[in-house]
């Protein structure tokens, strides 16, 4: 089979992922990131379900829990900083993961383990630009899609891949047209498969805090009045991750032009204030703060992930499923392996280096492309069940006695050790779905 010549845009996970992937198929891979080195900003992401199971396919399971974050569960608490209920991770290899999953890391770490075995000789990487634009050639002078970079340079390629996170670029070119802006998530009046959720934001940073003795590594959450919440999370003894949830109709916060942080700051202030617990110390320590980073929350949907047999979509790019899933590093890590699986069973590997067959490489990539949407949407269906514009987080607590409720359930689910957290609150069970296995790509 022809080597293919594979065009990812995106050097996050699931684009390291799917690079890993293709260039151990014997493909030629080019990487086009953004950001001016390998983006290895993020808080603390985690492994569930099948997406273990494909970390421990790519040979990753000993180099991730050198680097895994020390989290080992989670306290409920209220108001006075009480503990009402305890989460451990489930650590016994069976059964759904909790809030706490076996396999935390922070999102950096994991980027970097990947990007490190990933082989160079087959994959190259170009940081601080993007695509333009693309044109489908299906003709004499060739075939595939020919890419116009943002620094002027054109290059052919077999196949593009959107894997640029939740604002796609690629995705809205594949949806939209070619001419479609770079706008990342702002709401336009188009539809390109991004469903913002009704008014959900989750403002990341950090804070240093030496860790006191006997404290724990593990997370605490708190939750009070208005759909508001507040996670703590520590990854070393030095700092801590602060997480504030909403959901809300705030008008200031509606109204904040895309990255305007100040302003995102003062609305967070006005939506927590009257908020108890350590509240007070979070929005102190914001005024100075410099690794804030807001996401105004929302899922991708799309019938399908491809177009033509020569644009694909893989990640948050294609499916995003929202923090509260758990699943969105998990669901790449799959789809990546989906992805590349199919395509080693339709296009075979490239090993042999040959070129020009390209009636084959056309028909082989457009099954392999209609065996991922029709392997991976039904996960991935199930994953997002239940999220749409409409429901926001439905489940945070709005009155005082919705947050006394949401506390003594938690106290009883966790009292009684019912092992239900993954199966019911989050994303991690996707029923008999089973993770196909490609001994293409058998290491
Ligand atoms: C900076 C950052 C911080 C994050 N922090 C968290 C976190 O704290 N907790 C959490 O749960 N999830 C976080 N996420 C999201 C999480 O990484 C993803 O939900 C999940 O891992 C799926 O990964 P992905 O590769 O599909 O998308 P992403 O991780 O979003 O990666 C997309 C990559 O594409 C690049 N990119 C974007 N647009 C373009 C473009 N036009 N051209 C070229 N490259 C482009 C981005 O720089 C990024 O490297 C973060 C993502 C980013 C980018």
């Amino acid at each position: 089979m022809p080597q293919l010549k594979v065009l990812i845009s995106g050097g996050g996970i699931a684009g390291n992922a799917l690079a890993f992937w293709l260039s151990k198929l014997g493909h030629t891979v080019t990487v086009v990131e953004r950001f001016p080195s390998l983006r290895i900003s993020g808080l603390q992401i985690d492994l569930r379900g099948f997406g273990i199971e494909v970390l421990k396919r790519m040979g990753l399971d000993e180099a991730f829990r050198k680097h895994a974050a020390l989290e080992d569960g989670m306290n409920i608490v209220d108001d006075a900083g009480r503990r009402w209920a305890y989460f451990g991770a489930n650590k016994s290899g069976r059964g759904v993961q909790s809030f706490t999953s076996e396999y935390e890391i922070m999102r950096g770490d994991l980027t970097r383990i990947i990007y490190d075995v990933t082989n160079k000789e087959r994959v190259r990487y170009i940081f601080g630009t993007t695509i333009k634009s693309y044109t489908e050639l299906d003709g004499v002078d060739g075939a595939g899609v020919e890419v116009l970079f943002a620094d002027g340079n054109k290059e052919r390629f077999d196949l593009l891949v959107g894997a640029d996170g939740i604002g796609s670029h690629v995705r809205k070119m594949m949806v939209l047209g070619t001419d479609a802006s770079d706008t990342g998530t702002e709401v336009t009046n188009r539809d390109d498969g991004y469903v913002p959720l009704k008014g959900v934001y989750i403002a990341y940073f950090t804070i240093p805090s030496e860790m006191k003795a006997g404290e724990s590594y593990a997370a605490t959450s708190y939750a009070t009045t208005k759909k508001r919440m507040i996670m703590l999370r520590r990854h070393n003894p030095h700092t801590i991750q602060v997480y504030m949830i909403c959901e809300t109709d705030n008008p200031r916060m509606r109204s904040i032009r895309r990255g305007d942080v100040e302003e995102e700051k003062k609305a967070f202030a006005e939506i927590f204030h009257g908020a108890k617990w350590r509240t007070e110390e979070f929005l102190k320590a914001l005024e100075t703060n410099e690794d804030w980073y807001l996401e105004r929350v929302g899922l991708v949907q799309l019938d399908s992930w491809s177009r033509n047999g020569r644009v694909v979509l893989v990640g948050d790019a294609a499916h995003c499923p929202t923090a509260s899933t758990g699943m969105g590093t998990s669901s790449a890590m799959i789809g990546a392996y989906i992805l590349a699986g199919e395509i080693g069973r339709h296009c075979g590997r490239g090993d042999d280096g040959s070129r020009g067959e390209q009636h084959r490489v056309k028909d082989g990539l457009a099954m392999a492309l209609k065996a991922y949407d029709d392997k991976f949407q039904p996960f991935m269906k199930r994953v997002q069940k239940g999220l749409s514009r409409d429901t926001g987080f439905w489940w945070m607590p709005v009155t005082w006695w919705s947050v006394l409720f949401a506390r003594l359930l938690a106290a009883f689910i966790a009292f009684t050790r019912l092992n239900i957290v993954g199966e019911y609150f989050l994303s991690e069970s996707v029923g008999d779905w089973k993770l196909p296995d490609y001994e293409e790509l058998r290491i």
